[in-house]
């Protein structure tokens, strides 16, 4: 547990006693394999001890009105470059660089984030998302942006006086750090994937930005050394290509990267046994030095499963391609209008817990993972 876990848990514990004190209606704490009742339900997934075990809980109603419900999906944006540009400014539709809409300019990343911030959403890590630990406050939506190649979004003008890094305020951290300072409950963060070439301002500079990010709550992953398709790699090129990328992190930023892998290409598709070879996405060892991933990312085209459903599967992340088309194609509005039809994971506020309606999972069988949490549901 880091410390923003811990921060997150102590905070949960204290909302606990005063909800505690001010709710009329408690929850009823059942036993696992107990029938659902019309009042909030928990099921003890996981030896607790009443003591320690402190979490936050609302009545059926308040979880009815604000729609809780932790087993519909999340989006994980995937952006590259961002550009210094206005939309009128590039020949694609609307704030598209390129045909692809691969990356984006800068007037449009922003107007994405605010519009993120007034739709209900609020930021997390992506590795707690992994570790199944969700901390947006209650009523609210997780979001997660990642990043991925590192070139042009992280630009570099020089150094204060005080030796932190001065941004271009057109590029990836520069406009987040203006969101940041705007909306402090926004919980403004991001993973960057990087190659062996970081972010393109010279290693030297690179070493020093990258421990600047980890200390201003950026993460930094893994997107191989070569950028390479590791779908048709055999087992030592993949541990060269991934192995090396942890090497690097490990002599900046010891400890302080995030062991997950976002997959060139989206490649492969799909693990499995037929396929031993990519185990080495897992772990290997190269030079000398050993490694592990907890998660890899896919490309896709639209919203993550939540972390706790039967579907989810973290070799094979989902993720939604940043980009604009007019609302067709698994655009960013389209994803987004679908989220908000029903299909969008809206927090009960305490990451220890799961809640949803118990019609979402009527067959038992929706909910997988509970990562040791609390399960409650609500008719
Ligand atoms: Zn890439």
């Amino acid at each position: 547990m880091n410390n923003r876990k811990i921060a997150s848990a102590l905070l949960a514990a204290t909302m606990t006693a005063s909800l505690f004190a001010g709710c009329s209606k408690e929850p009823e704490l059942i036993e696992t394999e107990s029938e659902t009742t019309a009042a909030p339900t928990t099921v003890e997934t996981t030896e607790t001890t009443p003591e320690t075990s402190a979490f936050v809980t609302y009545t059926a109603e308040e979880y009815r009105n604000a729609g809780v419900n932790e087993l519909n999906s999340v989006p994980i944006l995937m952006y590259h470059r961002i550009y210094g540009m206005t939309n009128a400014e590039t020949s694609y539709t609307g704030g598209n660089v390129d045909k692809d809409g691969y990356n984006r300019t800068s007037e449009a990343f922003e107007a994405d984030l605010r519009s993120f911030y007034s739709q209900g959403y609020r930021m997390m890590r992506l590795t707690d998302f992994v570790d199944g630990y969700i901390a947006v406050p209650f009523g609210y939506s997780p979001l997660i942006l990642t990043f991925d190649d590192g070139i042009r979004d992280v630009v570099l003008q020089g150094w204060k006086e005080d030796g932190t890094p001065e941004f271009d305020p057109t590029c990836a951290i520069g406009i987040m750090e203006k969101i940041k300072a705007e909306y402090p409950d926004y919980n403004v963060t991001a993973t960057f994937f990087v190659n062996a070439d970081l972010f393109g301002n010279g290693r030297e500079n690179d070493e020093k930005v990258l421990k600047w990010m980890v200390d201003n709550g950026y993460d930094i992953g893994n997107h191989t050394r070569d950028h390479v398709k590791l779908g048709g790699c055999d087992a030592d090129e993949i541990e060269k290509q991934v192995g090396a990328i942890y090497k690097l992190l490990d002599e900046i930023i010891p400890g302080q990267y995030v062991n997950i892998v976002a997959l060139p290409f989206g490649s492969p598709e799909k693990m499995g046994p037929d396929k031993p070879q990519y185990e080495r996405i897992f772990s290997g060892t190269y030079e000398g030095f050993a490694y592990t991933s907890k998660a890899s990312l896919l490309c896709a085209w639209t919203r993550s499963y939540s972390p706790f459903v039967r579907d989810y599967d973290y070799t094979a992340i989902r993720r939604i391609r940043a980009y604009d088309n007019g609302g067709k194609d698994w655009d960013i509005e389209q994803n987004f209008a679908q989220l908000n039809e029903g299909k969008r994971y809206i927090s009960d506020g305490d990451p220890n817990t799961i809640v949803y309606p118990s019609t979402d999972n009527t067959s038992g069988d929706w909910l997988k993972m509970t990562y040791g949490h609390q399960v409650i549901t609500y008719d």
